[in-house]
């Protein structure tokens, strides 16, 4: 008979369930999120509970956001203490902003998310990072290197960017495929990305998100091609290029944070 899960339902590969068999594992996570009773948690993709069981016990107001149905009912039955909230719903149209109001702090976000929203969650967690504290999350490990790299590594592009322009990143630990049901097939990091708490860069955040994607969406391309894939007409855009030659001839992954946020600031300036 196949294994099921412990409600009694089979994984969705769909849902990117692979859920935590290991507690171990689930203890490190436990014990590197270094909870205090006054913490406001939402965990993304609770599925049968494996950390929600452990993080009820330790904070102040859990807020749990599974999109599957068919374990909807099991968390409710099995977790009803009074500081647990279960929400069913998609964790990508969850309002962030009314959480963090209705309970007055910044939110610790947790989860072993499903591997193939982990740029949609990032991307939220960054639009929301005013209202995030910090996120723990379960990646694969190429895409853990890929948020903690450095400039002038491979690995380095937009994720890396968007980390460290929104917080520090840092990989806690790796997790064997041996630690899932059903087993994925490649090794997973946990990452931490602890939010800037006040805002360290003034740039405008918009034209910062444009530059930064128009650069790394020519990736091989120096900065005086792949610039000119802003959205400027031609004679702006020979401005910008022409204002910073030596820029220019760099690679997007040769930029460190600063130098995309100065250039993106002058690109401001030039287009105003
Ligand atoms: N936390 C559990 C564990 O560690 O065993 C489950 C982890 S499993 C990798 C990912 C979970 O996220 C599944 O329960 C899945 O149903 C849920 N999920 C998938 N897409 C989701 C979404 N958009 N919003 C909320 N939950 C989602």
């Amino acid at each position: 008979m196949a294994r099921r899960t412990g409600f009694g339902v089979k994984p969705k590969q769909s849902l990117g369930q692979n859920f935590l068999v290991d507690e171990n594992i689930t203890k490190n996570i436990i014990r590197d999120l270094h909870l205090r009773h006054d913490d406001v948690v939402i965990e993304i993709g609770p599925g049968r509970g494996a950390l929600t069981n452990h993080l009820v016990k330790h904070v102040k107001q859990l807020t749990i956001v599974e999109i599957d149905g068919r374990v909807i009912d099991h968390l409710r039955q099995r977790f009803t203490s009074s500081n647990i909230t279960i929400l069913h719903q998609d964790f990508l149209e969850t309002d962030l902003s009314m959480l963090k109001s209705s309970v007055k702090a910044k939110l610790r976000v947790v989860g072993n998310i499903p591997y193939h929203l982990t740029s949609p969650i990032l991307f939220k967690i960054f639009e929301n990072a005013a209202c995030v504290y910090d996120l723990t999350v379960m990646v694969q490990r190429e895409v853990a290197r890929r948020i903690v790299a450095e400039s002038g590594s491979k690995e380095y592009g937009i994720l890396s960017v968007f980390s460290r322009f929104y917080g520090v990143p840092t990989i806690l630990f790796n997790v064997s495929p041996n630690c899932f049901y059903p087993k994925p097939k490649v090794t997973s990091s946990v990452v931490h990305l602890q939010l800037h708490q006040s805002y360290p860069h003034v740039v405008d955040l918009k034209m910062f998100h444009l530059v930064v994607r128009t650069a790394f969406g020519k990736r091989r391309k120096t900065l005086r091609n792949s610039l000119r894939y802003l959205p400027y007409e031609e004679n702006t855009l020979e401005r910008i290029i022409n204002s910073a030659p030596t820029l220019m001839e760099q690679r997007p992954e040769q930029l460190t944070v600063e130098q995309f946020i100065d250039l993106s600031t002058h690109i401001e300036a030039i287009i105003r």
